[in-house]
């Protein structure tokens, strides 16, 4: 038997709780189906069978998880930080447990591969583990002095927060915030994208076993035009964290904005790496190709735009090509698949869409711009050459393993049309020159930015976009003041002359 069919049996087993069971809400500790009963289907992207029936929730449902999270709240908000952190460790130690399950999971659900997937269960612990650290000291603050006044900060958790995810790379995401949301005392209700709503099931149960009490964490599954909608209307919800396209982003402004609701968003890209002709070419070859062609291209960070200097143009384009052209497509579990098939049809459509959009506003296709097969979104890595910025293809984030590439002609070239587009997410930069290096990344529209390096994550560094890539920032301290309210205290340090108004 080789390993992808020892792989697929595993998997059919894993699936089979899901097909038996549903993919169900979990509120107050309770598996519960919607309360009008109905569902929808998760389905899978190698041959658009269907996985698992899938609660189709609504308001009402959204209500009651809400209810819940507010009635846990006061409990966990006043749990010691200290005792926070032992409970979210070992949740992070049931995940490590369960990592096979969840990368197996994760693969059939969403496409993607498995040699990508398998540390994605992994990372969610180690996010757990890093934000479990700092609950004790999550509530501290600063103390300054004037000669009358001692000002005491202090943070605390700001309330049930809901917590909507996209269908990427949902378990390593969805960790990202409900992790520092549990650890700053705050209780979650979690709404997974409905294409990819599996593993938010796991950890929701893995959670529980560990220790979770009942009420922290909620999960409703449904539609974003209805359940979404809900949560981010809901009074009682004090915050959304949103991560999801930036045209999402800007409805769940408007529909929060009765209820003043904090947002915190990370959205789209349209992420340029820029490589200089006295780049390492070997080095921008391969984290240009890793940053588009892993993880289906189905990545927010992805280096969707190859910005080259023109005199190294037609050599490092070839290059690509010659990369993009011997990627294995394949089944999602196969250890040598590097890309699988994209999420759902309709996503597969508005890929394929690209290609034809390439054409006809004239760029080259010098890899792919194929479909793979009948069955299933499978599609070839893709590079479009010959195009300019102003084009569909430069502008528009597609989501899939395509690449445009790009002419320069010297610095200012390059920083202006790097900067010329709505996104400001992330950008890499490719140059053996300090100076430029420097003076790329002063002036570079994008909250983050790598110098002669593919994207490699460090939890303690802020993660964000600017423009139309969010509002906010992950990781370290940053994720706790979005989740926590700072409050200040006032003390007299002496007798000081008080206003007398009046008689
Ligand atoms: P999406 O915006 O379509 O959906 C994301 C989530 O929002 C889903 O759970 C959906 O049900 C919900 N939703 C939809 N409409 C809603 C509404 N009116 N109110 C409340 N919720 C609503 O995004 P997607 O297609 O699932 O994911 C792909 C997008 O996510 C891409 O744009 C990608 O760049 C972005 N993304 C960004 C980051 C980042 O860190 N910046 C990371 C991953 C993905």
């Amino acid at each position: 038997m080789s390993v992808l069919d020892d792989n697929i049996q595993k998997a059919q087993g894993y699936m089979a709780a899901f097909r038996d069971s549903g993919v169900l809400n979990h509120i107050d500790g309770e598996t519960v189906a919607a309360i009008s009963g109905e569902t929808m289907e998760t389905i899978s992207p190698v041959d658009g069978s269907t996985l698992a029936p899938v609660a189709k929730s609504d308001a009402g449902d959204i209500d009651r998880a809400v209810a819940a999270a507010k009635a846990a709240f006061p409990l966990w908000s006043k749990t010691p930080g200290a005792e926070r952190r032992k409970i979210l460790i070992k949740v992070a130690e049931a995940i490590e447990a369960r990592a096979e399950e969840i990368a197996f999971t994760e693969c059939m659900d969403t496409g993607q591969a498995l040699r990508f997937m398998s540390k994605a269960a992994l990372r969610g612990a180690a996010n757990f583990r890093f934000f479990a650290d700092q609950a004790p000291s999550a509530e501290d603050g600063d103390v300054t002095r004037t000669p009358t006044q001692m000002n005491t900060t202090s943070r605390r958790p700001i309330g049930p927060v809901g917590v909507i995810t996209p269908w990427n790379t949902p378990f390593m995401l969805s960790t990202w915030k409900i992790a520092p949301a549990l650890a700053a005392g705050c209780t979650v209700v979690h709404k997974p994208a409905e294409f990819s709503p599996m593993t938010a099931k796991l950890l929701v149960e893995i959670a529980e076993g560990a220790g979770l009490p009942k009420g922290v964490l909620n999960v409703v599954n449904g539609l974003g035009e209805t359940a979404g909608k809900r949560l981010t209307e809901h009074p009682d919800i004090k915050a959304i964290a949103f991560v999801g396209e930036s045209r999402t982003g800007s409805m769940i402004m408007k529909q929060g904005a009765d209820t003043l609701k904090r947002v915190h968003f990370e959205l789209g890209g349209k992420n340029p790496v820029i490589v200089f002709e006295d780049a390492d070419m070997e080095r921008a070859v391969d984290a240009a190709t890793f940053m588009i062609y892993s993880l289906n291209g189905e990545r927010c960070t992805s280096s969707s735009r190859l910005l080259v200097h023109e005199s190294i143009y037609d050599d490092f384009t070839a290059k690509v090509a010659a990369v993009a052209k011997t990627i294995k497509v394949g089944h999602p579990l196969d250890p040598e698949t590097v890309v699988g098939p994209l999420i759902h049809p309709v996503h597969e459509g508005k890929v394929l869409s690209y290609f034809d959009k390439a054409r006809a506003a004239g760029a080259t296709i010098a890899a792919g711009g194929e479909k793979v097969g009948e069955a299933g979104c499978f599609v070839t890595p893709t590079l479009f050459t010959g195009a300019t910025n102003d084009m569909d293809i430069a502008q528009e984030e597609i989501f899939g393993p395509v690449l445009t590439a790009i002419p320069f002609k010297d610095d200012e070239d390059a920083l202006a049309i790097a900067n010329d587009t709505q996104y400001g997410l992330a950008a890499y930069v490719w140059t053996q020159d300090l100076d430029r290096a420097m003076w790329m990344t002063d002036n570079l529209d994008a909250g983050m930015m790598w110098v002669n390096s593919e994207n490699i994550r460090h939890l303690p560094a802020p993660f964000g976009g600017v423009k139309a890539s969010g509002i906010g920032r992950d990781g370290g301290d940053w994720s706790f003041d979005f989740y926590m309210e700072t409050v200040n205290v006032s003390f007299p340090r002496a007798h000081h002359k008080i206003p007398k108004l009046g008689g």
